[in-house]
Formats: structure tokens, C-alpha cells, sequence
């Protein structure tokens, strides 16, 4: 098995080579991990393949940036199930509590919805961004955008495909620290004293987190990357994907292995997505793994019992059309046509079963490229308390690159930041030999 070469400190003379730290990947992880290591003293550089800096973060936005969640830590950190302990000391130390202060030490004050969901008031995250890569520039963070990093070079450096002429960091221009960097060619090989790679997963790739570092870590156990918090494959006809293609299905309820989840979906050309579908996703996911398509419940009136649903639906009809008869229970024209797509498929159970637990047959999970966040990543066992790999004594890691997944609500931010200060923190400890 290939081992990744040595890196030696570079201690060549230039002034605090000794605390150089190359922290690899702009997004919360990383920019935080940044932030940590330039207050604790060390020289950063901070290094993206991108023309700019969290392009995650800012499409988080979009959905009104939910950041962390207000419920008690214990009941928090079960949503991260079997990585609880492995991210209990980062996001015990870094609460959401803390990153609440730290957001509004940033200018952006916090409000929890009555979901307990925490966002910043401005609902969107580019303040945030750019005051916080404000920040940063007068911490003194260097900032290379549109250096993508290759891995490892013969000698042992970090390698970079760079837009710019090959040379070391000092002999290049100005920094930007404000993400857009000219255009370059050519690579560039780094020799810092510590590494942070803070990489992403691989859901929406062309915000930069591609998972193509999986490739870049030899000898080191990754957890194949799998969509987490995504949509999933169904069969619609193609009478009801026309017509009802995009449309949400509101105050829903779905079910799957003995859970059920109140909240809205979404139908898609290919399938369906959406919160309640997320909720389930992980389960779902498995199962579908684990041999074949799954059979979810979707109550499409989960506040009518189905006792009154079968007064409603379940007698004769009269004179009716089946959509009027379903309309009398409620029924928005898109649970119509659920109900009818069920019985064009054979469906024979009375109505008000097919309201209450219409049966959605999930053939897949839609890609990873589409889904929200990642799924697995780099093992636990590869790396010690400090966030350090094991097999490469000054190389850290954070966010979602590590092998944990969670449901939306913040708790994806909220590991992304804690896991990047932790980073950073295990790099200061380790610089001073502690
Ligand atoms: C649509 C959407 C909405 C979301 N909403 C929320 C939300 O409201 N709340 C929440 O908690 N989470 C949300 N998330 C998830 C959250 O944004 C991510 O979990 C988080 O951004 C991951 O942070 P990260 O720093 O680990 O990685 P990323 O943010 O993915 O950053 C990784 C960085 O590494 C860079 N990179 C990758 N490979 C290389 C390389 N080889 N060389 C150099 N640079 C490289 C990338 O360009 C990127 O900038 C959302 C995600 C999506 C897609």
C-alpha cells in the first residue's frame, strides 16, 4: 500500500517558517480553523480551489443559514449517532452556544425559530462571510484562491495546481484576501510546518467540495462518500410528473421504519425531496442498500384520523368524479393525484388508506451531487484527539471530510465549525510540542 511521504517542518530560514500552517479548503471549517490557528500565533495560509471562498456556506444561506440548533447538548449530540463521541470534545468545547457569540461578535445577531433552529437575523449568509474574511485579513490570514491541492510531490511537499507561475509563497504578489485572485498557471509546492485539510464532501460539486481528495489520502480508511440529507428515485408516471413536477406537498407526514416525520416534500422529475424526506434519508439510504427499493408511508392528511377519513371517503361516491370525492376530504389537487397514480398502479385499498399511508416506492437515492451533505469520509480510528492522522504526524483534519453525518438543523454547521477549531487548536498543541 502507497504511503504518503514525510513532510519535514520548513525551517529554511524564512521568517516563522517554524509556524506556518497551510490550512486547505475555505469553507466553515476551514476559514474557522484559520481563525484559531492566526489568533494562537500561527502564519496562515489559506488555500481553495475556487475563485472564492465559502460557496457552501453562502448557498446555506439561500435557506436562511440554520447554523446550530438551541436543543440541550445531550439530545444534540445524539443526532450525530454513532460519531457522538468522536465530536462530543470539539462541539463541547465549541457548543452552539459559542458559535451563537461568535456570530454575533461578527455583527450578526441570532435568532432561534420555534423549531429551536438558530439562524442569523440578516437570514442569509454573505455579512457573515465577508465580515468574517475581513477578519481574517486583519489576523493576518494570506489567502490563495484557485489553488487546487494534489496531493503530495516527490519531495514530500504540498503540491497545488496554481494559476500562477511555479515559486514559493513569499516571492508572490499581493494576497487577496478577499477570495478572487488573478488568473495563474503552473504548480507550487508548499513545506509548511502543519497542515489542515478542511476539503468538504462531494454534494454540490460546483461549489468546490468535489470528494475527488479521496484519491489524495493513501493508506488512509475513508468511508465511501454517500448522499446524506437527499432526495430519492420514484417512478412517477409521466401523466403526474408534468403536472406536478417542482410542486411541494405541505404539512405531510412520512414514514419509514417505525418513524414518522412531520413536514413537506418536494416532487421532482425524478422522485421526491424535501425536509421530511431528508429526515428520513440515512435510514432510507441504508435500507435501499441493504437490498433494493424501500416502501416509505406518505400521510397526506396526518392531522384527520383515519377513522374520519373513511366517514369521509370510504361510502359511496354518488354521482361524484373520484378527484371531487377526494377534494370533499381536503385533498390539494397534488395528493389527488397521488392517490390516483396509486390506483392507476393497482393499487386496491380503500381511499382513506391511501390517503393516510399511501405507499411511495424509493428506488434510490438521488446522487450525491444533489443531496445536501455527505455521508462517510475519513475514519475515526485514522485520527487522534488533536484531529491529527495518525499515520502523518502534522496533517489535521475537519468538517465534513471526517466519517459523520447528520439531519439538517444546524447540525452540519455546527460540526463544521467546532471540528475546525478543534483542528486548529490540535495544530497549536502539537506546534508547542505539547
Ligand atoms: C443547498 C445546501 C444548503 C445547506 N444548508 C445548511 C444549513 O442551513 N445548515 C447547516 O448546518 N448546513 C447546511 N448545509 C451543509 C453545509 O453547508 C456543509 O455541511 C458545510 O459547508 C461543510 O463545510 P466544510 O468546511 O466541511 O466544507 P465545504 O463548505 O464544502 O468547503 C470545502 C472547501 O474545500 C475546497 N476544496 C475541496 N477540494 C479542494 C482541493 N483539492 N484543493 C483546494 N481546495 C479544495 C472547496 O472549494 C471548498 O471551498 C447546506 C448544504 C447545501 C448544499
Amino acid at each position: 500500500m502507497t504511503r504518503i511521504p514525510p513532510v519535514e517542518p520548513d525551517f529554511s530560514g524564512e521568517p516563522g517558517a517554524a509556524r506556518s500552517v497551510a490550512v486547505i479548503g475555505g469553507g466553515p471549517a476551514g476559514l474557522m480553523a484559520a481563525e484559531v490557528l492566526a489568533r494562537g500565533g500561527a502564519n496562515v495560509t489559506l488555500l481553495d480551489r475556487m475563485p472564492s471562498l465559502g460557496r457552501k456556506l453562502l448557498i446555506a444561506g439561500r435557506g436562511g443559514l440554520n447554523l446550530t440548533h438551541g436543543e440541550a447538548l445531550p439530545a444534540f449530540l445524539a443526532r450525530y449517532g454513532e460519531a457522538a463521541p468522536h465530536l462530543t470534545p470539539a462541539i463541547a468545547t465549541f457548543p452552539p452556544a459559542a458559535l451563537v457569540a461568535w456570530c454575533e461578535g461578527l455583527g450578526q445577531e441570532t435568532f432561534t425559530g420555534s423549531s429551536g433552529r438558530v439562524f442569523p437575523r440578516a437570514l442569509k449568509a454573505s455579512p457573515l462571510l465577508r465580515t468574517w474574511l475581513a477578519r481574517l485579513a486583519g489576523l493576518g490570514v494570506a489567502i490563495r484562491t484557485r489553488h487546487r491541492w494534489l496531493g503530495w510531490d516527490a519531495a514530500g511537499g504540498l503540491a497545488f495546481a496554481t494559476p500562477e507561475a511555479t515559486g514559493t509563497l513569499a516571492s508572490r504578489g499581493p494576497i487577496h484576501a478577499f477570495g478572487r485572485s488573478p488568473p495563474a498557471t503552473g504548480p507550487l509546492s508548499l513545506r509548511p510546518a502543519a497542515t489542515v485539510l478542511a476539503l468538504g464532501g462531494a454534494s454540490w460539486p460546483r461549489l468546490g467540495s468535489d470528494g475527488a481528495w479521496t484519491a489524495l489520502l493513501p493508506g488512509v480508511a475513508i468511508a465511501p462518500l454517500r448522499p446524506a440529507n437527499c432526495g430519492f428515485t420514484i417512478a412517477w408516471s409521466e401523466v403526474f410528473r408534468r403536472r406536478f413536477e417542482g410542486q411541494p406537498l405541505k404539512r405531510i407526514a412520512l414514514g419509514f421504519g417505525g418513524r414518522v416525520v412531520r413536514g413537506e416534500a418536494v416532487v421532482t422529475a425524478t422522485g421526491i425531496e424535501g425536509g421530511a424526506v431528508y429526515a428520513l434519508s440515512a435510514a432510507l439510504r441504508e435500507a435501499i442498500a441493504a437490498g433494493g427499493p424501500v416502501v416509505a408511508s406518505l400521510d397526506l392528511r396526518p392531522d384527520l384520523s383515519a377513522a374520519a377519513l373513511a366517514a369521509r371517503l370510504d361510502g359511496p361516491r354518488g354521482g361524484q368524479s373520484l378527484a371531487n370525492h377526494l377534494r370533499r376530504a381536503g385533498l390539494p389537487p397534488i395528493a389527488i393525484g397521488l392517490v390516483q397514480e396509486a390506483l392507476h398502479a393497482g393499487e386496491t385499498a380503500p381511499l382513506s388508506r391511501l390517503v393516510k399511508a399511501m405507499p411511495l416506492r424509493l428506488l434510490a437515492p438521488q446522487p450525491i451531487a444533489r443531496a445536501i451533505s455527505s455521508a462517510g469520509g475519513v475514519a475515526w480510528a485514522e485520527l487522534d484527539a488533536r484531529f491529527m492522522l495518525r499515520a502523518r504526524p502534522g496533517i489535521f483534519l475537519a468538517g465534513e471530510m471526517l466519517d459523520w453525518e447528520a439531519p439538517t438543523g444546524g447540525y452540519l454547521l455546527q460540526a463544521c465549525f467546532s471540528t475546525g477549531a478543534a483542528a486548529g487548536r490540535g495544530v497549536l498543541d502539537w506546534l508547542s510540542g505539547r
